[in-house]
């Protein structure tokens, strides 16, 4: 089987763990050899600020770890930013702050992208198992 880079795994660990640090829910992750897939759900109404940082993070732990540059972000997750309504300016306002969150969650997107890279696929219960293990408490962030 083709072995999974890392900064595959790390860029959904990325969505992921901001995801239920923020407190939305992660209901599922999937990995695959050039793209993977996060599903978050969120409980009550969107907060697009939230949502926003969330589908920003990804890209952010490839700025942190991976070289990429700040300037671009993939082309699903923009889309997403758009549909919340980013743009220009506040589009890197929001990427800033998804750098920021990042930064408070580093070594659970660590933990988490490693196991992601071995076993491709993750639920709600095990992210929020290796959060703990990686000291960054689900919700703190909320
Ligand atoms: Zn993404």
């Amino acid at each position: 089987m083709m072995e999974i880079p890392l900064w595959v795994a790390r860029h959904e660990a990325g969505h992921a763990v901001a995801a239920e640090y923020l407190g939305a829910r992660c209901r599922e992750v999937r990995i695959g050899r050039q793209n993977g897939m996060t599903r978050v759900r969120f409980s009550g109404r969107l907060d697009p600020i939230v949502a926003g940082i969330i589908a920003c993070a990804g890209h952010a732990a490839n700025v942190k770890w991976d070289r990429r540059s700040k300037a671009t972000l993939p082309t699903d997750d923009f889309n997403i930013t758009r549909m919340l309504g980013f743009r220009g300016r506040s589009l890197r306002t929001i990427a800033l702050h998804a750098r920021g969150v990042v930064d408070e969650i580093a070594p659970a997107v660590q933990l988490v992208a490693r196991r992601l890279k071995e076993r491709r696929k993750m639920n709600r219960r095990e992210l929020r198992r290796l959060m703990r293990e990686a000291g960054v408490e689900p919700g703190s962030g909320n």
